[in-house]
């Protein structure tokens, strides 16, 4: 894992898929509300056999989750999926990112929540 230098917890792990404007407001300490959180879940899985190789949550805020008209959740099988999914997530994750612990503390409850 990746480390980052944050302020409030030193040198820490890196959350990488969290959005720009998300990773902002939880590394400026905002208290986040619930309803402020949204996700996108995006499941890897294996053209042959049907099997998960992996699944990635991304997340952003609501305003700029319903401002990109994605779905909650998309599945790639093909090379083209994956090229449409990278579409629509690049610029949620372009230079976003943050302190782990910090996406821990801010998303504990939410996390809890959403699984
Ligand atoms: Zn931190």
């Amino acid at each position: 894992m990746a480390l980052i230098k944050c302020d409030k917890h030193g040198e820490t792990g890196f959350m990488p898929f969290v959005s720009k404007e998300l990773s902002k407001r939880i590394e400026s300490g905002e208290h986040i509300k619930h309803d402020d959180i949204s996700w996108i879940d995006v499941l890897l899985i294996d053209d042959e056999d049907g099997e998960i190789l992996q699944e990635i949550r991304y997340w952003m805020s609501t305003s700029f989750f319903n401002s990109i008209s994605a779905l909650k959740k998309y599945r790639i099988l093909t090379e083209h999926d994956e090229k449409e999914v990278d579409r629509i997530l690049s610029p949620i994750i372009k230079g976003g990112g943050c302190c782990g612990k910090c996406f821990d503390e801010q998303t504990d409850k939410i996390r809890l929540k959403a699984q």
